[in-house]
C-alpha cells in the first residue's frame, strides 16, 4: 500500500519513508491510498479478540507486508498493553476510558506505536533518527514516555517556560537517556516555530535524519481506530445506533474513528465535541472553514485554532458539506458548561471525567436531544482527571491518594535545558555529540 498526500503535489510513498518523514514535501498529510475493508471473518470474531488482536488485525490490513507479521504483532500488543475497558454510565450511554497508559492520556497509544514502528524501520538500515516535538502538555509526555529508550532514537521536546503543568512538567523532564527536555523562554507558538525551523533546516537534514512526532505522522493516526472496534466489541450490542462523541482539537482521534468507519465498523455518526475553539462547529453549520488563532480553556489539549487533521477528514468526505454534515454532528461549549457537566456527572452518576471527556459527555447529551434519543452512544474519555487543576481536588476528595503511573514520577529528579527563544541556540544543541 502507498500513501498519498493530501495535496496532491508530491508523489505517493511507502509507509517506511511517510513514517520516518512525517509531513510530506508538499506540506500535504499523508493518507493510505485506499481503506480496505475487513472481511466478515474479522466481525465474527470481534467480540472474543483481544485489544492487542484487533489491533494486530486492523493494522496489518493496513500495512499488507511493509513489516514482517511477527513483528508487527509484537508491536501491537506492546503498544496495547494496558486496558481500554467501556464504563457503563447509564442504560444507553458509556464511556470509554483511554486514559490507563503510563502518561495517563489517549495520546499513548498512538505515541507508542509510532515510536516502534520507527525503531524497526531504523533497526533495519541501521540509521538513527532525532525526533523534535514541540508540545503545551500532553503530547511532550506521551512521545518521552513512548520514545524512551528506542534504540537509534534522539528525542527532542520543546515546552514552554511556566505554561505547562507542574506534573505534565515532571512527566516530561524525569527521563534522562535519549529524551532531552528543553524549556524555551517563549510560548507554545514560540515552541512550535523553532521545531519547524529546525525540522527545515538544509544543513541539520543534510547531517540527519530528522522527524517531526507532532500528530500528523500517519503512525499516530492508524493506531487510533484500533480502539473503536474494541469498544464495539465490548457494547457488542446491534439493536441500537451506534454513537461515538469524540473530544477535539487537533481532530486526528475522530479522523481515527472514521477510517474505521471505512474500515466497515457501524458507526451511525460521530459528535465532534470542540470547547469555545469552535472552528469545525461552525464549518458544520455554516459550510465555512475560517482557522483563528487559540484560546486558552481547561480543557487545555484541545485548543486548537486550525487543526491539523482538518485536511485529512475532508479527503474521508470528498470536500463535501452535505457528507460530512451526514456523518458527523459537531458543537462546542464553554467552559462553564464544562464545569457543569463535571459535576453532574459526579452527582447524578457517580463518575469523574475530566475536563475533555465532560465535552465530550456534553456532545453525546445534544446529541440525544437534538438528534436522536434512540441511539447507543460512546464519549470518549481522553484523559485521567487527576492530570488537571480543574478536576484533581474532586479525585482526591473521592479516592486520597493519585494513581500510580502519577505517584512514580512525583519525587523524581527534573533534567532539563533552558534555552532563550533563539534558534542558533537550539540548532547549536542539537548538532552536539556528534
Ligand atoms: C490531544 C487531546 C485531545 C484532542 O485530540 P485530537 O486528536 O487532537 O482531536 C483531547 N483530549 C486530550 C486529553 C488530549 O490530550
Amino acid at each position: 500500500m502507498l500513501y498519498y498526500s493530501t495535496q496532491k503535489q508530491s508523489e505517493p510513498v511507502e509507509l517506511r519513508y511517510a513514517v520516518l518523514k512525517g509531513l510530506a514535501d508538499d506540506g500535504g498529510l499523508y493518507m493510505p491510498q485506499n481503506i480496505p475493508l475487513l472481511p466478515q471473518e474479522f466481525w465474527d470474531n470481534l467480540p472474543h479478540m483481544s485489544l492487542g488482536e484487533i489491533g494486530y488485525r486492523v493494522a496489518k490490513s493496513f500495512l499488507g507486508n511493509a513489516i514482517p507479521d511477527e513483528e508487527l504483532k509484537k508491536i501491537c500488543y506492546d503498544t496495547l498493553s494496558f486496558e481500554i475497558p467501556l464504563v457503563k454510565i447509564d442504560e444507553n450511554m458509556r464511556t470509554l476510558e483511554l486514559f490507563h497508559g503510563p502518561t495517563m492520556a489517549f495520546k499513548d497509544v498512538g505515541a507508542r506505536f509510532m515510536s516502534r514502528l520507527m525503531g524497526f524501520f531504523l533497526s533495519e538500515k541501521q540509521q538513527n533518527l532525532k525526533v523534535i516535538v514541540a508540545t503545551s502538555g500532553d503530547t511532550g509526555s506521551a512521545v518521552a514516555a513512548g520514545f524512551f529508550n528506542v534504540p537509534g532514537i534522539e528525542v527532542y521536546v520543546l515546552f514552554p517556560r511556566n505554561k505547562v503543568s507542574p506534573l505534565q512538567q515532571k512527566q516530561i523532564t524525569t527521563w534522562g537517556g535519549n529524551i532531552h527536555a528543553l524549556e524555551i523562554e517563549g510560548t507554545f507558538d514560540d515552541c512550535q516555530a523553532l521545531a519547524k525551523k529546525a525540522l527545515g533546516d538544509k544543513e541539520l537534514n543534510t547531517k540527519y535524519l530528522l522527524t517531526s512526532a507532532n500528530s500528523i505522522n500517519i503512525a499516530r493516526l492508524l493506531p487510533q481506530s484500533f480502539y473503536y472496534f474494541h469498544a464495539a466489541a465490548q457494547l457488542n450490542n446491534t439493536s441500537r445506533p451506534l454513537v461515538f462523541s469524540v473530544p477535539s482539537g487537533n481532530f486526528g482521534n475522530l479522523s481515527a474513528g472514521l477510517l474505521a468507519k471505512k474500515m466497515g465498523l457501524n458507526v451511525h455518526r460521530f459528535v465532534a465535541a470542540t470547547n469555545s475553539n469552535d472552528v469545525v462547529p461552525v464549518y458544520f453549520h455554516t459550510a465555512r472553514y475560517h482557522p483563528v488563532p487559540s484560546q486558552q480553556t481547561i480543557s487545555n489539549a484541545m485548543d486548537v485554532g486550525n487543526p491539523s487533521n482538518y485536511a485529512r477528514m475532508m479527503e474521508l468526505f470528498g470536500n463535501d458539506h452535505q457528507q460530512f454534515r451526514k456523518k458527523i454532528y459537531a458543537c462546542s461549549f464553554s467552559d462553564e458548561q464544562t464545569r457543569q457537566a463535571i459535576h453532574h456527572l459526579l452527582n447524578n452518576h457517580q463518575y469523574l471525567p475530566d475536563p475533555h471527556g465532560a465535552v465530550a459527555w456534553l456532545g453525546t447529551r445534544e446529541y440525544l436531544e437534538k438528534e436522536n434519543n434512540d441511539a447507543n452512544v460512546i464519549f470518549l474519555e481522553t484523559a485521567h482527571p487527576a492530570k488537571f487543576p480543574e478536576t484533581l481536588p474532586l479525585y482526591m476528595k473521592m479516592k486520597g491518594s493519585l494513581p500510580d503511573q502519577l505517584k512514580a514520577i512525583e519525587n523524581k529528579q527534573e533534567q532539563f535545558v533552558s534555552l532563550p527563544n533563539d534558534y542558533s541556540q537550539l540548532k547549536q544543541l542539537l548538532m552536539e555529540g556528534d
